[in-house]
């Protein structure tokens, strides 16, 4: 079945062969001899990027069998749908907000679900401005679909990506998060710590499972986190992060910070518009714990706020909700 897209870009000469191997694969080999194989859907094209627009958000495998094809979102993130039974999240930080791609594969319904979700998107209900609320009193905080086991070290390699900047801030990054770094108690912490732990592993040569689109290729089972070239992602993207996870069982993540085109504040002062790497890190970390975004003006100093502007360094620190959301996922340590 792995073959079937380059043997669909052979061309039209082969055309008759490759549609009996598309039926083959789209039904899972169980159409065919039988005399009552069904068409896949029009939208279910048989290479290339296939639209989450175009297609509905429940699919079964029997219709399209998605599982290693790309798939874009409305907001324009992608992923790679896992052949492997495991479900993932991808996550885009903007400049300007922030976007969600879920693809939940559930191979033993045969069904594979697709939702995206948009800081640009109208949220409902109208948004009447509030002013935020501090950090410190905010307690907001939002599941992920998945966790690491409680009591977890998370082993982590670095990729150094080519453009020369520090493995520093990005390990500072997720110590941030796991040591409940803030700024909202004496002694720099909350405590107790949650009860999940990190481990730098060690540099990387593979380099994260992130495509130069910013989408979530295929994983390799190792959680990498680094500097990554994205040269065919939306301008405004600043890091992605992938979480692959079966049942709420998080298994991989991995966490690209672009260096395309991206000014980045990593020591001293901050170079107008660069971005601070520790808070972006921080922010990303928290997905990698299984935090999701905390939408609204009145949560924008938490660090799962879905935006980060440009020489701010705030959510490297954690607010109130960001501590209580990881406490909720592993109780204190
Ligand atoms: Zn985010």
């Amino acid at each position: 079945m792995r073959d079937f897209p380059r043997a669909a870009r052979r061309g039209a000469t082969a055309s008759a062969a490759v549609t009996a191997a598309l039926a083959c694969a789209a039904f899972g080999g169980t159409g065919t001899g039988t005399g009552e194989a069904r068409r896949s859907p029009a939208w279910c094209k048989p290479g290339g990027t296939l639209t989450a627009r175009a297609m509905p958000q429940r699919v079964k495998i029997t219709d399209c069998d998605l599982r290693g094809r790309t798939v874009r979102g409305s907001n324009g993130l992608s992923a790679v749908v896992p052949s492997d039974g495991t479900s993932l999240v991808a996550h885009a930080l903007r400049t300007d907000g922030a976007a969600e791609l879920r693809i939940g594969v559930d191979a033993r319904a045969g069904e594979i679900t697709i939702a995206t979700r948009s800081g640009r998107d109208p949220q409902g209900r109208p948004r009447h401005f509030r002013a935020a609320a501090a950090a410190c009193d905010d307690g907001a905080h939002r599941p992920e679909s998945s966790k690491w086991p409680k009591g977890t070290t998370v082993q982590w390699r670095y990729s150094p990506g080519t453009a020369g900047l520090p493995r520093d801030p990005i390990a500072k990054g997720i110590a941030n998060m796991v040591n409940a770094n803030t700024d909202c108690t004496d002694a720099k912490k909350f405590t107790p710590p949650p009860d999940i732990g990190e481990n730098y592993a060690g540099q990387s040569d593979q380099g994260p499972n992130v495509t130069g689109a910013a989408a979530c290729g295929k994983r390799d089972q190792a959680n990498t986190f680094g500097w990554l070239a994205m040269p065919d992602a939306e301008n405004d993207v600043l890091a992605a992060t992938c979480t692959w996870f079966n049942g709420a069982t998080t298994v991989e993540t991995d966490m690209a910070l672009q260096t395309q085109g991206r000014r980045w504040w990593t020591s001293g002062t901050c170079p107008a518009g660069s971005y601070s790497a520790e808070a972006v890190a921080t922010h990303e970390a928290g997905h990698v714990l299984g935090l999701a975004h905390i939408e609204g003006t009145e949560h924008a100093e938490l660090t799962m706020a879905p935006a980060v502007a440009s020489c701010d360094d705030g959510p490297a620190t954690l607010g109130k909700g960001d501590y209580d959301g990881l406490i909720a996922l592993y109780g204190g340590r």
